[in-house]
């Protein structure tokens, strides 16, 4: 296993520590390369995109950037081995798409936020694992 990635949900990062963990276990035992992913999630509607500003996407993602640095330098223990990347979109299908440009082996993400006790897999957990061609680890 030489590449890992691991898509982070920054509106619910509570509880990520041990899908965190459990990621840099797997990458020290391999000597992959871990990269995050988060995606900021697309409107879905064009026209309600027609009303943002024209730098509300480049704002975002240099802001989210800047929170995902955050949450590196708080989270992994190794910060500065860690690949960043920021994409705006459908939140499976940018986390798919990032896995196949990097020639990711596993996709280790964490099953659903943990207020959410009443089901096992989270929309986007569940169609990553149904459509990746990597292997998932899905952290409970
Ligand atoms: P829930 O609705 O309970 O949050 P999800 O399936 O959306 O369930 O979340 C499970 C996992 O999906 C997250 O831990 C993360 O790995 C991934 N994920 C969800 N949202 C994002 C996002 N915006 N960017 C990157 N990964 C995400």
């Amino acid at each position: 296993m030489k590449t890992i990635l691991v898509p982070i949900d920054l509106a619910h990062e509570t509880g990520l520590q041990k899908t965190v963990d459990h990621a840099v276990a797997l990458a020290k035992m391999h000597g992959a390369e871990l990269h995050v992913l988060t995606v900021i999630p697309d409107y879905g509607m064009s026209m309600v995109g027609s009303f943002f500003p024209k730098d509300f996407s480049k704002n975002a993602v240099s802001e989210t950037g800047a929170a995902l640095a955050a949450f590196v330098g708080a989270h992994f223990p190794d910060e500065g081995d860690v690949k960043q990347h920021v994409r705006h979109g459908t939140i499976y299908e940018q986390i798919i798409e990032v896995a196949d440009k990097i020639g990711a082996d596993m996709i280790v993400m964490a099953s659903h936020r943990p207020e959410m006790s009443d089901y096992l897999l989270g929309p986007n957990a569940a169609r990553v694992v149904r459509h990746a061609r990597q292997s998932v680890s899905v952290i409970r």
